[in-house]
């Protein structure tokens, strides 16, 4: 869905779209959409400068860090968002940068493409590290089993380096 600078001259225009579950891609290893992303908001121009404003709600699975396990997240987020020309940007880079409370991306072409504002928003939600829970015990770094599940006897490698620190004092 590509929200044009010409749609817009007009006036603000409504969006209220759907995609399907797995039709985001997130080019992120492990990280699938498993459920409709809807989006919704409002679209306006400020002279070549796209305004979107929105929120959209979705879930996500992603890796536990440690176990590797799939773990399911709802995702909710609301965007504030200005978009500028790519070509009258000094540095001609696609980042979105911070701009006061709102953000400032670029957008190539006609206009800005919704799925991208989409999944740059998931990815923008999502946590640098997700774990399944809070006490997650990980994989054996020696058999690789999942310690959730399961016990080895593999011995602890390295032991607690709390328990290090007070041996050398
Ligand atoms: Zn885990
Ligand atoms: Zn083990």
């Amino acid at each position: 869905v590509l929200i044009t600078l010409e749609a817009l001259e007009d006036g603000p225009l409504p969006f209220d779209e759907v995609f399907a579950a797995s039709k985001i891609d997130f080019a992120v290893a492990g990280l699938r959409q498993t459920a409709p992303l809807h989006v919704q908001g409002t679209a306006s121009a400020i002279e070549r400068e796209i305004h979107i404003r929105g929120g959209l709600t979705t879930q996500v699975e992603m890796e536990c860090a440690r176990c590797l396990d799939p773990v399911v997240r709802a995702v909710k987020s609301d965007f504030d968002l200005f978009y500028q020309p790519l070509d009258e940007s000094p540095e001609g880079n696609e980042l979105v940068v911070p701009k006061g409370e709102e953000e400032l991306g670029f957008y190539s072409g006609e206009g800005v493409v919704l799925e991208d504002v989409a999944k740059e928003q998931v990815l923008l939600s999502l946590p640098m590290r997700t774990v399944c829970r809070e006490d997650c015990k990980g994989l054996c770094p020696t058999c690789g089993i999942n310690r959730n599940r399961e016990t080895c006897q593999c011995k602890p490698t390295g032991g607690d380096p709390r328990w290090a620190a007070l041996q050398n004092l």
